[in-house]
């Protein structure tokens, strides 16, 4: 595992663009409404009434299709953007087929391809506009309007294409860039650790998590000991590296269901869920090993201080918790620095982390 860790952890996903109760409400009005004026039509003066049976037959698809939107229970995704999108072909293809004379029928296609390119998965995509092509082909084929020339079936499947892949390649550009924001706005920029922002409630969850199952949870906080000299000998370049390898380190020594943050500017606290306070001491001093090993033989060597906290007795809150650590910290760097302190009267000792 490397830093890629700290990607943030169930229920932070980037929010989606494309919710499909949207396509749910949006398509029941489309059908609903052109049921309403496919029936409504016919009372209006019209050139050409041969199809005004038909129309009053098709304007039942739109209809049902609409009411099963309303009033459908349980409607999977699926379903819906198969009622919806290939729903809405089908009606339109139908309707091309019967309306006297043609019109602007044919621009109908255009809420399909929308709604295709914005919802569906490529594949499904795919799928929808080629239904689009063989019905539309086949309703042109069928109809008895002269107002169809050799080009219309072409113009037709061509701007429906267009606007479906125009609408897909928006959608799925603002997607990367709503997934780049929300990376930027949840994680550290250095270490690719979840910030300070994104980890307090993250915190308040686990904690309350933990709480609710009796499982336990321990917090580690490390501070990377005189870090300032490492800026002031090495330069702040020298010393943003080590924060990133350090950052990586506890991306590496962390479970998916642990989270790592950075805190502070060379503070990094760490969630162990399910690990107790003899489990997350043992842990925080491996750790600290693995620092101080790592960095023994080079210019900038590197070593940490960390207080260990666990929920319990009266560490009953987040604030509590990350207090209680706070405080451990605090007396391992009073004792000499290089340390794990464990945070409580029963459990306070020295830990030295052996080099
Ligand atoms: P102590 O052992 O008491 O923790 O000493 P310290 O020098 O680590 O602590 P202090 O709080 O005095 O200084 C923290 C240093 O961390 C100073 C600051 O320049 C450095 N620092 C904080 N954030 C960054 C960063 O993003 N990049 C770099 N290169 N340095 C940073
Ligand atoms: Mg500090
Ligand atoms: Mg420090």
């Amino acid at each position: 595992m490397d830093a890629s860790n700290a990607t943030p952890p169930p229920g932070l996903e980037a929010p989606k663009l494309a919710d499909i109760q949207m396509l749910r409400k949006i398509a029941a009005l489309g059908f609903l409404l052109g049921a309403l004026l496919d029936v409504g039509t016919l009372v209006l003066p019209d050139p050409d009434t041969r199809d005004h049976g038909h129309m009053v037959a098709i304007a039942v698809i739109p209809l049902t299709l609409g009411l099963i939107l309303v009033f459908g229970r349980r409607l999977s995704d699926r379903a819906i953007k198969l009622i919806a999108v290939t729903g809405g072909i089908i009606t339109i293809s139908a309707l091309v087929a019967v309306i006297l004379p043609l019109g602007a029928a044919l621009m109908f296609y255009c809420w399909p391809a929308m709604t295709a390119g914005y919802f569906c998965t490529r594949r499904e995509l795919y799928a929808n506009l080629g239904l689009l092509a063989v019905t539309c082909g086949a309703a042109l084929a069928v109809s008895r309007s002269a107002e169809i020339t050799g080009s219309t079936w072409g113009v037709t499947v061509t701007i429906s294409v267009v606007v479906a892949l125009g609408v897909s390649g928006l959608v799925r550009r603002n997607v990367a860039l709503l997934d780049q924001l929300h990376d930027v706005a949840t994680t550290d920029g250095l270490t690719g650790l979840l910030n300070r922002r994104t980890f307090e409630p993250v915190l308040e969850r686990e904690v309350a998590r933990a709480l609710r199952a009796g499982v336990p949870l321990s917090v580690a906080l490390f501070d990377l000991d005189h870090f300032k000299l490492v800026n002031d000998r090495f330069g702040h370049a020298a010393g943003d590296a080590a924060l990133q390898r350090f950052g990586a380190l506890l991306g590496s020594e962390t479970r998916t269901t642990d989270v790592a943050a950075r805190t502070g500017g060379e503070e990094f606290t760490v969630l162990l869920f399910g690990t107790d306070v003899e489990g997350a001491r043992a842990w925080a001093e491996g750790v600290s090993a693995l620092l101080i090993a790592d960095t023994l033989d080079e210019d900038i060597s590197l070593s940490a201080s960390v207080g260990v906290a666990t929920l319990g007795g009266r560490v009953t809150t987040p604030d509590e918790l990350l207090l209680a650590a706070d405080r451990a910290l605090y007396a391992a760097k009073a004792a000499g620095r290089r340390q794990v302190m464990v945070a409580g009267p029963e459990h306070q000792r020295v830990l030295t982390v052996a080099a």
